[in-house]
């Protein structure tokens, strides 16, 4: 889908460089073409990626609501949390010292489902720690903020942040991986079914 999204964009981009060969015939004094091309880029979310200094990502998720949306259904703490990659203070999160035997951790933003509670482990670092994830639920990316190079952790459905994935640390778990998770981003389900949507 990326390949295809960039096929797409590059055939976009095309256009104005062709266009400039046209001109050149006509008296009127040749195109720059270097403007041409900056003027085109932001129009292009993927080609602008490129250009911009930015760590943010610029995946597409299946739900797209927009910030205004988002802050109509979520908390302030949930917002700055989930769509401003923010952090809750250590050991203060509501699922921090919750381990129940069965259920559903799901995103706090659009109910997808995240962790099963199997999948919880004490780590003692102050926020819920899971050694995997229901498949596909949740995508990874580079973090590369506070001059630390880190890997988040988002839902995979709405992109709301979720924290961070630590590797190697010895952990008695089957990945000696940790997904280190604010509780804001999370609401638990003990049917352990789909989540039920927000009333
Ligand atoms: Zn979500």
């Amino acid at each position: 889908m990326r390949f295809q999204t960039l096929y797409s964009s590059l055939r976009l981009f095309a256009i104005p460089l062709r266009s400039r060969v046209i001109p050149r015939a006509a008296t009127a004094p040749p195109p720059r073409p270097r403007a041409t091309i900056l003027k085109a880029a932001p129009t292009i979310p993927f080609l602008s990626s490129f250009f911009s200094s930015s760590p943010r990502d610029n995946m597409s998720y299946p739900d797209q609501r927009s910030d205004d949306a988002w802050r109509a259904v979520l908390s302030p703490e949930q917002f700055r949390i989930l769509r401003e990659k923010g952090t809750e203070r250590a050991g203060t999160g509501e699922y921090d010292t919750h381990y129940p035997t069965e259920g559903v951790y799901g995103c706090a933003g659009c109910n997808a489902p995240l962790y099963k509670a199997s999948h919880k482990f004490k780590s003692g670092c102050g926020w819920p720690a899971y050694f995997d994830s229901l498949p596909g639920a949740v995508t990874r990316h580079t973090d590369s903020s506070f001059g630390m190079e880190r890997t988040e952790i988002v839902c995979s459905n709405c992109g709301g942040h979720l924290g961070h994935v630590f590797k190697g640390e010895g952990f008695p778990t089957p990945t000696d991986e940790r997904h280190c998770v604010n509780s804001v981003s999370l609401r638990f389900q003990e049917d352990g079914g789909e989540p039920k949507a927000k009333a």
